[in-house]
């Protein structure tokens, strides 16, 4: 049976090192002792971190139903990292395992994360959440970040900096690019695709949604986005709705949804590019035809969406430029 949580198997992909320079530069190292030796310490890293995990983290899935999200992954042919099921939320996470010497774990949505270049997914189970939105709301961010995961062909970079610190993440992680900068006046590693691979992987996590909720199923019912942009409204597909909407909760909104409706515009103007976004997590030839799909649409449109970076206002504009696009080809996309 496909398990969600297999032992931690040692890093195999290709890794690329850099060093950070005494100027500040980073700069790409090609001596096979150096990178062998910061695998190895990475690898310790990693293996503790996954003992630490296992430790404090019991697997406690008590209410979910995590038969279905094995059947769905299962079903979607996706092989993922271990997924962890916390009670703590990614800032606290983060500070727990810094305590243990682990510091380059980020939250990715605060709700979970995919961490790439350590081997791990994590799902945050929100008591709250769970109390207002059933435990649905969980298995959907396992979902959403076992969804990243899946994406295989990884080439891990290390970045030792002067300080002792080492920084890893994977070169690409389906269409998020990290692109590692040599230029002292700019940030160490450049983003790019956050856009695409958020909307790509929250599409996933709407349709498990719709299997478990039938109110997610109704084609005419939009939510407003409400939390800055009240203009805009999304299809209630990716809003996890209240157990008791009578009661006056509040729809729960997440800012990769806005990217998923923005992608799922997209394929309505151009069917082909579901199978691009399906084939994605195992070929990069889809990333590729996806962008020229892109492009077709409307020139320089692959462009303008890669350049948009983690954050509402630049996933606010990524769906705009996507209606932008259905006007251009006759249809109004715009509530
Ligand atoms: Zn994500």
């Amino acid at each position: 049976m496909h398990t969600l949580r297999p032992e931690h198997p040692p890093t195999t992909s290709p890794i690329i090192l850099y060093e950070e320079q005494l100027s500040g530069t980073i700069q790409q190292v090609a001596d096979p002792e150096r990178i062998a030796a910061v695998a190895r310490r990475h690898a310790r890293i990693a293996q503790r971190t996954g003992d630490f995990m296992d430790t404090h983290y019991a697997y406690n899935s008590t209410g979910l139903n995590m038969e279905a999200v094995r059947e769905f992954t299962s079903n979607k042919g996706w092989t993922t990292d271990p997924l962890y099921l916390t009670d703590c939320n990614g800032e606290e996470l983060d500070a727990v395992l810094e305590k243990n010497g682990v510091s380059y774990l980020t939250p990715d949505e605060g709700a979970g994360l995919c961490a790439s270049g350590i081997g791990l997914v994590i799902a945050h189970r929100n008591t709250e959440h769970e109390q207002q939105y059933g435990p649905l709301i969980t298995e959907e961010v396992a979902i959403h970040e076992l969804a990243h995961s899946a994406y295989r062909n990884r080439t891990t970079y290390y970045i030792a900096y002067r300080n002792g610190e080492i920084s890893a993440d994977t070169v690409r992680l389906g269409y998020r690019e990290n692109i590692v900068n040599t230029d002292p006046a700019k940030d160490h590693v450049q983003k790019k695709g956050a856009f695409i691979e958020e909307g790509i992987v929250d599409e996933q996590r709407a349709h498990y949604a719709q299997l478990h909720d039938p109110r997610r199923i109704d084609p005419d019912r939009q939510i407003a986005y409400s939390k800055t942009h009240t203009d805009i409204k999304i299809p209630v597909r990716y809003t996890p709705l209240p157990i008791n909407e009578s009661a006056g909760g509040y729809p729960l909104l997440f800012i990769p949804s806005l990217a998923s409706y923005a992608l799922s515009i997209l394929s309505s103007l151009d069917p082909e590019l579901e199978s691009c976004y399906e084939q994605s997590r195992f070929n990069t030839d889809a990333i590729s035809e996806t962008y020229t799909r892109f492009d077709s649409l409307r020139p320089g449109l692959a462009r303008e969406l890669r350049d948009l970076q983690y954050d509402e206002d630049d996933f606010a504009e990524g769906l705009r430029i996507a209606q932008d696009v259905a006007r251009e080809h006759g249809f109004d996309r715009s509530t």
